[in-house]
């Protein structure tokens, strides 16, 4: 009689005063972006040439920081440290092993913590003057908050079997994360193709060698070696410990 397989890591459920949280951190982030977007609007004068090519840098920022973030969280650290490894790093390991985990997260668990780091960066992108270079600033901050805001979202949906119609059409037409381009990242060590809010970085970054040499500069500078966490966290969580339970 053949042993049954382990059973896969998940993430414990959320408690209902982080739902709440969540709630809170989403719908202020949602009322700021949606004053700065009125006050561009009124502000500027959309048909100068600046302004869709601020946006776009904006937008195309949020996706190599949503690459950046992933990287540091998939290569460096372990998801036993405390609050940063529980919070940060373990949703990455567990995401790994058990993609299928994600999906069930619900809207406000999925999308809160990211609201809640996009608070500071609205806040102080209101105080900007419309006028001059800050201007172009603004706008390339609404590119990067309405998308960065969204990174998670965009990723789950990256990895739902049948996404809103809408959601479908966008990526397709590249502006969210295609499916086939973030399966690349499940292929294998993980180690490649980390932007995950639109994508688009993800190949210039592959050809540079962007990631590769960045971890060749640490590790030579540290001794630290990248994904030295991968592994001890499989073996780890096949005997569920803190913040994990293994799903049955
Ligand atoms: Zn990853
Ligand atoms: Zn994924």
């Amino acid at each position: 009689m053949k042993p049954s397989p382990a059973p896969l890591p998940a993430l414990a459920q959320v408690t209902q005063l982080q739902l709440v949280l969540a709630g809170v951190w989403i719908s202020t982030a949602a009322v700021l972006l949606g004053t700065l977007g009125v006050r561009i609007v009124r502000g500027v004068d959309l048909l100068q040439w600046w302004v869709p090519l601020s946006f776009v840098l904006g937008v195309a920022a949020a996706d190599l920081a949503s690459g950046l973030v992933h990287w540091a969280a998939d290569t460096w650290g372990r998801a036993d440290l405390p609050v940063i490894g529980r919070r940060f790093l373990l949703p990455f390991r567990v995401h790994h092993i058990n993609p299928d985990d994600f999906i069930r997260r619900r809207f406000l668990d999925t999308n809160g913590d990211v609201a809640a780091v996009t608070l500071p960066v609205l806040i102080g992108l209101l105080q900007l003057p419309l006028a001059g270079p800050q201007a172009a600033l603004a706008v390339f901050g609404l590119g990067l908050c309405a998308f960065g805001m969204m990174t998670n979202q965009i990723h789950q949906w990256a990895h739902t079997p049948v996404p809103p119609p809408a959601v479908r059409g966008l990526q397709r037409l590249g502006v969210l994360l295609r499916p086939d381009d973030h399966a690349a990242h499940h292929c294998g060590a993980y180690d490649r193709h980390y932007s995950i809010t639109t994508g688009w970085s993800n190949r210039p970054l592959e050809a540079i060698r962007f990631f590769r040499l960045l971890e060749i500069a640490i590790s030579r500078s540290t001794g630290a070696r990248p994904r030295a966490d991968e592994e001890p966290f499989v073996e780890g969580s096949r005997h569920a410990s803190s913040g994990v339970r293994s799903r049955v």
